[in-house]
């Protein structure tokens, strides 16, 4: 055989496993994402993609548009695309009362002149962001948003990194027919849970830009309109169907005919579609289901702002065509806005770490959709100046979702003349220090950098989790601290002796040893975390990270000049010079010797990367009490060898570790078939990974 021919066959061979192992990752993504019944660990997950990855590497002709590695997509260099769609994606018209559905369903009656009876399909009314897929052959080949109905902005590269959007749909015998032109109407959401958890890493990563993310359905819509792919990637974004647009006509009678039935046909090919449709038999039915729905709108996992009621049958609905703008066989029933009034009775002024001062509303209680409030955010005094809310006044409130209530608005119809304009206040209300406006800037400061409240912030945002994480010491731990007199800056936290926390109130020996362990642990933490940790001015840690690129060690940083941050990409003029003067205040340099004096550990990042990579894949969950190590040295033996560790079991856990008095976690770990080990056979998978690795 001819050297071209054995390239050939092993080009065919490759071409063939790549097929193989496409077809295994898609099978396993819809297990995971869309069954939540995974066959196969995470480990053995990677290990598929890896193969792939290596495969269309060294053969890049054999990557497919399709292919799982594509999720993470190709740059983008051009605007996005205009797409038309097939049909209108019309908007819906909307009833905010029962009488209001009673009404449309009598002249659906009267349009159709026939009391022949028709159902009704009930869908939540997801708030999100519309979008439009199109299969051709069963492959996703475009995604386009609803836009203004009749064009829509491209978003193909975005929608491919979702990973609830099958970019194949199944062709399998048992599977159901799929046309060769299929275009899906549905949303794109984020999760309530996954919103949290993404804002609460931006809050860590990248604290300057975080405050934009206040919004699920903004933050998604901002996702798939980026033309780079890799953003919508980082956002945990969901896609939920709800509907068939169009289907090329060659399956006849086999294709679904009713909405209820194209929901079930859109769940067998592989979507999401939500699990609160429901179908009806009257508008009766209807109105009690969507009525009683309301009060557990919020148990969702994503936000909504009503249901949708359609007309089941297609045909049916399709007869019935448009009136104005609106199809006349669906409506919205729309909940009514979690808005309330009540009377601002107190503005408080609160003094963030940086010394910024920011106004919250104090109010007289009211009971707004599920929740007695009476306090709400103003943001800050240009908000309040531009709104015209002054103190006294009778305010709207608005509660949207789990966000924090915030006041849209004063009623100054019933203004009686006692009402109050909300200045910032001249001085600082904790030191009593001159407030100040920064240059172009809307906030208010306190000019104390020793201010105590600034100090206790930055002392609270210090210890807390994604910097320092010392357990313990978060919400009113560090104050009690500070009021006792044991706590003055970062430092002293490290100097800390169980005989001076014993006579603490709520400090029992088992709390102290706890405290004293976990401060222990946190003088382990790696240079990037430090030096978020440190309160440096829009230094986060995307920010530390990528300093120490720079200036590899704490001594480099210290000693980098402004025309050597400057210089770096990424870092402005006026970062780098707040970088240098905050290296150049002798209070900073006095704590960063103390620190080291306390035993914090400052050396550069390297030291902290993984000795090896034997558990790479794998998550472990630690329980109980270990013999000889502790739960934080466990955590970094773990971690050193390239693991993760989590805080409670999921389906995705490879490995429970539990020792003595382990509780509910090892029966959760039990009851799901997660393998558990002790220390002995923690110990014991290193030793057999890391040989493995070396074969
Ligand atoms: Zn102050």
């Amino acid at each position: 055989m001819s050297d071209q021919n054995a390239e050939l066959t092993e080009r065919q061979a490759a071409a063939q496993r790549a097929a193989e192992l496409r077809r295994l990752i898609h099978e396993h993504n819809h297990r995971y994402f869309v069954l939540g019944a995974p066959t196969i660990s995470d480990a053995e997950y990677d290990q598929l993609f890896d193969e792939l990855d290596a495969i269309e590497k060294r053969y890049p002709e054999l990557i497919t548009p399709d292919s799982p590695t594509q999720r993470v997509g190709s740059d983008l260099d051009e605007r996005l695309p205009k797409v038309t769609h097939p049909a209108p994606m019309l908007s819906l018209a909307k009833a905010y009362t029962a009488d209001e559905l009673r009404a449309w369903q009598a002249r659906l009656e009267k349009v159709l002149d026939t009391s022949a009876a028709f159902t009704y399909t009930v869908e939540p009314k997801f708030d999100g962001v519309s979008v439009v897929l199109t299969y051709t052959d069963g492959h996703l080949t475009l995604a386009a948003t609803r836009g203004d109905g009749y064009l829509g902005d491209e978003v193909t590269p975005a929608v491919r990194t979702i990973r609830s959007v099958p970019p194949r749909l199944p062709s399998a015998e048992a599977a159901p027919p799929v046309p060769r032109r299929l275009v899906v109407r549905g949303e794109v959401v984020i999760h309530k849970d996954d919103f949290k958890a993404f804002q609460a890493r931006m809050q860590a990563e990248q604290p300057e830009g975080a405050a934009k993310f206040v919004n699920a359905r903004n933050t998604a819509s901002g996702a798939l309109k980026q033309l780079d792919p890799k953003v919508a990637a980082s956002r945990p974004l969901t896609f939920y169907a709800f509907g068939v647009v169009e289907a090329s006509e060659e399956l006849g009678e086999r294709l679904p005919r009713s909405q209820y039935a194209a929901l079930q046909y859109l769940r067998a090919l592989g979507f999401l579609t939500s699990d609160a449709v429901r179908h009806f038999e009257s508008i009766e039915e209807v109105i009690a289901y969507v009525q009683a729905f309301e009060a557990h709108r919020h148990d969702l996992p994503f936000e909504i702002d009503g249901m949708v009621i359609k007309v089941d049958d297609l045909a049916l609905y399709n007869a019935l065509g448009i009136v104005g703008k609106n199809p006349r066989g669906a409506i919205a029933y729309k909940f009514p806005p979690e808005e309330v009034i009540t009377r601002l009775v107190k503005v408080t002024f609160n003094v963030g770490r940086t010394g910024m001062i920011v106004p919250s509303a104090e109010l007289a209680p009211v009971f707004v959709s599920g929740a007695t409030i009476r306090q709400a955010t103003l943001n800050n005094f240009e908000d309040i100046a531009r709104k015209d809310v002054r103190l006294g006044d009778w305010v709207r409130l608005k509660r949207a979702g789990e966000v924090i209530p915030f006041v849209i608005g004063a009623l100054p119809e019933r203004r009686d003349g006692t009402e109050q304009l909300i200045l910032p206040p001249e001085r600082c209300p904790f030191c009593d220090a001159p407030v100040v406006r920064a240059e172009g800037e809307i906030a208010y400061y306190c000019s104390n950098p020793e201010c105590p409240e600034r100090r206790a912030r930055q002392l609270e945002y210090f210890v807390g989790r994604g910097q320092m994480d010392i357990e313990g010491l978060a919400e009113r731990g560090v104050r009690q601290l500070i009021e006792a007199g044991l706590v003055r800056d970062e430092a002293d936290i490290f100097a800390l002796k169980a005989e001076q926390l014993e006579p603490l109130e709520g400090y029992g020996a088992l709390k102290v040893k706890k405290l004293l362990a976990s401060i222990e642990a946190a003088k382990q933490r790696p240079l990037d975390r430090l030096i978020a940790a440190l309160g440096i001015p829009g230094v986060g840690l995307t920010v530390a990270r990528l300093l120490l690129k720079h200036f590899p060690s704490l001594e480099a940083l210290q000693n980098a000049t402004f025309e050597q941050l400057d210089a770096v990409p990424g870092i402005g003029e006026a970062l780098a010079k707040t970088v240098v003067a905050w290296f150049a205040e002798p209070r900073n340099r006095a704590l960063l010797e103390k620190l080291r004096a306390h035993g914090v550990q400052m050396a550069p990042l390297e030291s902290a990367t993984p000795r090896s990579n034997a558990l790479s894949g794998l998550t472990f969950v630690l329980t109980g009490t270990l013999p000889t190590l502790t739960r934080d040295q466990a955590a970094a033996l773990i971690e050193a060898h390239g693991g993760k560790v989590a805080s409670s079991v999921s389906k995705k856990t490879s490995y429970v570790v539990a020792g003595e008095a382990a509780g509910s976690k090892l029966e959760k770990a039990q009851a799901l078939g997660i393998p558990v080990l002790d220390e002995d056979g923690l110990q014991a998978l290193i030793a057999e990974r890391l040989a493995l690795r070396q074969d």
